[in-house]
C-alpha cells in the first residue's frame, strides 16, 4: 500500500518558517536596485544620450545605432558591477507566461580569448527562433519571421545572473506575435483619443496614460503534498477531492493573521519585488483557506503588465525556495473561492489628472462624466468582446460560481454616480439650459464639482465596477495576462471617445456652444449604454433573465465567447483603432481554441489515469477485505446472525460496485468522446467538442470518485485530501 500520502502529510506539518533576511537598508533605498532606471540612466550614460533615450521613452523618438550601442555600453558598465554576464529579450508570446533565450556577454577578442560584450544590436532587436512559439499560421502565411524588439517603455532590470529586456515580439512584417505589442498600440489609441477629449477641459493636456493597479490572488500548497497530487502538477487544479468538512464557512481566513511560513515567504517575495521596481504595498488572506493576495501601488499600464508576468514567476520560484508550490490556477479547488486578478483601470493626463475622478478645478465634473459615459459606451458596445477577452479553460471555472462575477459584462456606479446619470438624461430644456456656459456646471443635487465619490459604496458581484477614481475590471483571472484584457478595454473606450468627439465637434461646427454640445452627446450615450449599467446583484438568476432581456452577451461557453474577437464590430474596432488587423484576430482565435483543446485533453487524460491508476485499484481492494470479512463472519457466526452483521458490508459492497461501475464505464465513454472530438480538423469545432462533449465527464465522474473518497479507508488513499491540501502549514 501506498502511504506517500501520510508521509508528505506527517513531513508538512512538521516544517518550520524558513527566516528571511531583511536587508539593512529602508525599502526606499533598495526599491529598483535591480532595475535599469532614471537614476542609473543618468549615471550610467552620458547626458546627451541620456536626453535622446528620455526622448524615445517619453515621445517614441526613433532610436539610433549609435545611440543605441552607447546606451547598452551604459547598461552592461551597471550589469556587471551586478555579476550579470548574460542578457536575454524577455517577452510575451502567445502561451502562458513569458520567453526567454540567454546568450552570454561574452564575443571574441580576436587574441585567441574572449571579452565581454554587449552591442545596441542586441539590445534592440533579436531573432529568437520562434518557429515553436503560437503564431496561428501566421508565420507561414506570410513567410515572416519573428524577431523581438527592445519596449523602452518598460525598463530592463536584472534577474540572477541575466539582463532581462523587456521586448515586443512581432514578425517581419508587422503582425503581433505576442500581447505587448496590440496592447502598446492600443494605449497609444487611447492617448490618442483621450487627450482630444480631455483638451475641451483643459487645451494644456499633451498625452493620456492608461493606468493599471491588479491585485493578484493564489493559494500556496506545502511542495511535498502538491508533488503526491499529478492532477494539480499537471493541470494546476485539483480534478478530484471531497469537500473538507471544515473550508472557508468560518470566513475566519480573510484578513486573518498570516501564518509565519507564509509571512516570511511574503517578505522574501516583497523584497524581491520591491528591488525589481515593482511597488508591492498590500497583502492579506483572501477568502479561502490557504489563499492570499498580493496587490502593488497601481503604475502605467505597459509596466504594470510587465510587473505582473515579472511577480507571477517570482511569486514560483520564492514559493519553492519556502517549501511551498504557489497556484496561479483560477479553480484549483472545487467548493471553495477561486482566484481573480482584478484590474483597477484609470486613465490620468500628464498634468496629473485622474480623468475617472471628480477634480476640483473648473469644468472638473463635466469631465468626469464624460469619461465615466464614454468609457460605459465602450463597455457596452464591445461587452461580449470584453467577456471573450478574460475567457479562458481555468477562468471558466470561476465565473458565474457564487463567487466571481457572472459570465455578463455590467457596470456598478454607485448611488452618487448613478444619480448624476439620471438628472442629466432626465433634465429638462430648462434645466439643460442652466447648465449652459463657460463655467461649472452644476446639476443640482449632488453638485458635480463637489462631489465626493463614497470610495466604500462597493458591490463585489460586479464584473465591472466603478470604485471612486478608477473602474476595477474584476472578471480578470489569477493566471492571464492582464494584456489581454487592457487591450480590449482601451481600445474599446478609445474608439468610444472618438466617436464622442466626432459627434461633439460635429455640434461645434453647426454653431453649438462647446458645454452644450458635450451635454448633448451625453445625453444620447446615457441613454444607449443604459444597458450596461447595474446596481443589483450580480449572482441572482433573475439577474441572468434581465440581463438576456437587455440584450447583453449571455453566453457561456468558453470557445463559443472566442467568436465575439471575430464579430464585424470588434474587427471594425480593432482595424479603426490601428490595433490588429482582421488576419492577426482569426490567427490568434486559432491559438485560442487550440489552448483550450489541448487543456481540456490534459486534464481529461490526467484525470482517466489517476481514476484507473488510484481511485479503481484502492476502491476494489478495500471492496475486497469487505467481502473477505463477509465471508469471515458467515464462518465464525450461525447464518441469521451472520446475515444481519453482514447487511451492511454488503450495503458498502454494493456502493462501492455502483461508483466503480459508473467510473470504468464513463472513463471509457470519455476516451471515446476524445478520440471524436481528435478528428475535427476546424480548430473551433474541436474546441467547442471538447467543451460540450468531453469536459462534461471531469465533473460527472469527479461526483463518483469524491463520494468513494468518503467510504474508502483514510489510510489506503493514496491522494492528500483537501483537508491536508488546505490547512496544512
Ligand atoms: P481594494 O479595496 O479593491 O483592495 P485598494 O485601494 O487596495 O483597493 O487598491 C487596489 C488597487 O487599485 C491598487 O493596485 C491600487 O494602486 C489601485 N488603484 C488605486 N487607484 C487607482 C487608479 N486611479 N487607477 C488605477 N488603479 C488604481
Ligand atoms: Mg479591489
Amino acid at each position: 500500500m501506498s502511504n506517500l500520502r501520510f508521509k508528505v502529510v506527517e513531513e508538512a506539518f512538521q516544517k518550520k518558517a524558513l527566516e528571511v533576511k531583511v536587508p539593512t537598508e529602508r525599502p526606499s533605498e533598495y526599491f529598483g536596485k535591480y532595475v535599469f532606471d532614471r537614476q542609473k540612466m543618468l549615471k550610467y550614460l552620458p547626458l546627451d544620450v541620456f536626453k535622446k533615450l528620455r526622448d524615445v521613452i517619453e515621445n517614441g523618438a526613433f532610436l539610433d545605432d549609435s545611440v543605441a550601442d552607447q546606451v547598452a555600453a551604459g547598461m552592461k558598465t551597471w550589469a556587471i558591477e551586478h555579476g550579470v554576464t548574460h542578457c536575454t529579450h524577455w517577452f510575451m508570446p502567445l502561451t502562458e507566461g513569458t520567453a526567454e533565450k540567454h546568450d552570454a556577454f561574452i564575443e571574441h577578442d580576436l587574441k585567441g580569448g574572449v571579452i565581454e560584450d554587449f552591442s545596441g544590436k542586441q539590445l534592440v532587436q533579436q531573432e529568437p527562433d520562434a518557429s515553436s512559439f503560437p503564431s496561428g499560421g501566421i508565420r507561414s502565411t506570410f513567410e515572416a519571421r519573428g524577431y523581438s524588439a527592445w519596449d523602452p517603455s518598460s525598463p530592463v532590470f536584472i534577474v540572477g545572473d541575466t539582463l532581462m529586456i523587456p521586448t515586443v515580439f512581432i514578425s517581419y512584417t508587422g503582425e503581433a506575435l505576442d500581447y505587448k505589442a496590440p496592447l502598446k498600440r492600443a494605449l497609444l489609441a487611447v492617448d490618442k483619443a483621450a487627450t482630444d477629449v480631455a483638451r475641451y477641459f483643459n487645451p494644456e493636456v499633451k498625452h493620456v496614460q492608461a493606468n493599471l493597479g491588479w491585485e493578484q490572488e493564489y493559494f500556496l500548497v506545502d511542495e511535498g503534498l502538491y508533488a503526491a497530487r499529478p492532477d494539480l502538477e499537471l493541470t494546476g487544479r485539483t480534478l478530484m477531492g471531497h469537500d473538507s468538512a471544515k473550508n472557508q464557512q468560518m470566513e475566519d481566513h480573510y484578513f486573518g493573521a498570516i501564518p509565519s511560513r507564509v509571512a516570511e515567504f511574503m517578505k522574501d517575495l516583497e523584497i524581491q519585488a520591491l528591488e525589481l521596481g515593482i511597488p508591492c504595498k498590500t497583502r492579506h488572506n483572501e477568502v479561502a483557506p490557504n489563499q492570499f493576495e498580493l496587490a502593488p501601488i497601481y503604475e502605467e499600464c505597459n509596466l504594470a503588465v510587465d510587473h505582473n508576468m515579472l511577480i507571477m514567476s517570482l511569486m514560483r520560484k520564492v514559493a519553492r525556495k519556502h517549501g511551498f508550490r504557489c497556484l496561479l490556477h483560477e479553480k484549483p479547488f472545487k467548493g471553495i473561492n477561486g482566484s481573480g486578478k482584478h484590474c483597477n483601470w484609470s486613465l490620468s493626463t500628464d498634468n496629473g489628472i485622474l480623468l475617472h475622478a471628480p477634480g476640483k478645478d473648473e469644468n472638473s465634473g463635466l469631465r468626469f462624466i464624460t469619461f465615466v459615459v464614454e468609457t460605459l459606451m465602450g463597455v457596452y458596445r464591445h461587452n461580449g468582446l470584453l467577456k471573450a477577452s478574460i475567457m479562458s479553460a481555468s477562468n471558466q471555472h470561476r465565473l458565474g460560481a457564487n463567487e466571481a462575477p457572472p459570465a455578463i459584462i455590467s457596470s456598478f456606479l454607485g448611488r452618487q454616480v448613478s444619480e448624476v446619470l439620471d438628472k442629466l438624461e432626465q433634465a429638462s430644456p430648462t434645466e439643460l439650459s442652466k447648465l449652459k456656459g463657460k463655467h461649472e456646471v452644476r446639476l443640482g443635487i449632488p453638485q458635480i464639482p463637489d462631489l465626493y465619490i463614497d470610495n466604500t459604496d462597493r458591490n463585489r458581484t460586479s464584473p465591472f465596477a466603478f470604485t471612486g477614481n478608477r473602474f476595477e475590471f474584476r472578471a480578470v483571472g489569477s493566471q492571464a495576462n492582464c494584456a489581454a484584457s487592457m487591450l480590449v478595454l482601451n481600445t474599446a473606450v478609445a474608439q468610444a471617445l472618438t466617436s464622442f468627439k466626432k459627434r461633439v465637434d460635429a455640434l461645434i461646427a453647426a454653431g453649438t456652444e462647446q458645454t452644450e454640445a458635450i451635454l448633448t452627446i451625453l445625453r444620447e450615450d446615457i441613454k444607449t449604454c443604459k444597458p450596461i449599467h447595474f446596481e443589483g446583484n450580480g449572482y441572482s438568476e433573475e439577474w441572468k433573465q434581465e440581463a438576456r432581456r437587455r440584450g447583453l452577451d449571455c453566453e457561456t461557453s468558453c470557445p463559443v465567447i472566442f467568436d465575439r474577437y471575430l464579430d464585424e464590430e470588434s474587427v471594425k474596432m480593432f482595424q479603426e483603432m490601428n490595433v490588429m488587423k482582421e488576419y492577426e484576430l482569426k490567427a490568434r482565435n486559432d491559438i485560442k481554441w487550440e489552448t483550450f483543446t489541448k487543456k481540456i485533453q490534459i486534464e481529461a487524460r490526467v484525470f482517466g489515469d489517476l481514476a484507473m491508476n488510484h481511485i479503481i485499484p484502492v476502491a476494489t481492494r478495500y471492496q475486497s477485505m469487505l467481502i473477505d470479512n463477509v465471508h469471515k463472519l458467515a464462518s465464525v457466526f450461525p447464518k441469521d446472525e451472520a446475515d444481519a452483521i453482514n447487511a451492511d458490508n454488503i450495503a458498502i459492497i454494493k456502493k462501492i460496485s455502483k461508483h466503480t461501475g459508473f467510473i470504468i464505464e464513463n472513463v471509457q465513454k470519455m476516451i471515446d468522446a476524445r478520440k471524436v472530438a481528435n478528428k475535427v480538423a476546424s480548430t473551433r469545432e474541436k474546441a467547442v467538442l471538447y467543451h460540450d462533449t468531453v469536459a462534461p465527464f471531469l465533473e460527472s465522474i469527479r461526483y463518483h470518485i469524491d463520494k468513494l473518497e468518503l467510504i474508502v479507508e483514510d489510510e489506503m488513499w493514496t491522494l492528500p485530501k483537501y483537508r491536508e491540501l488546505l490547512f496544512i502549514r
